[in-house]
């Protein structure tokens, strides 16, 4: 069993060396990885979630508000289709 250390990539958050796959995927970083693990990233936005329910509640009530018809269109037809 190997132990290549270039294949290791260190969480920014947890301070914990995992391999990429650990990383979710980030475009704009040049190679390609998100600085947080995965794991770290689902427990900060598990906190943010809790950190702005009300908000984040507020906004989902006034999207629906907007969209009234949406949720009856996707029970009807599926996911709306774009051109
Ligand atoms: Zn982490």
């Amino acid at each position: 069993m190997t132990n290549d250390v270039r294949n290791v990539k260190v969480c920014s958050t947890c301070q914990l060396g995992k391999e990429p796959a650990a990383f979710a995927k980030d475009k704009h970083r040049v190679d390609g990885l998100k600085n947080v693990c995965r794991s770290c990233a689902a427990d900060y936005a598990a906190a943010y979630r809790e950190k702005h329910r009300e908000e984040l509640n507020a906004y989902q009530r006034q999207w629906r508000r907007d969209n009234p018809t949406y949720q009856r269109e996707w029970r009807e037809y599926g996911p709306r289709r774009t051109k």
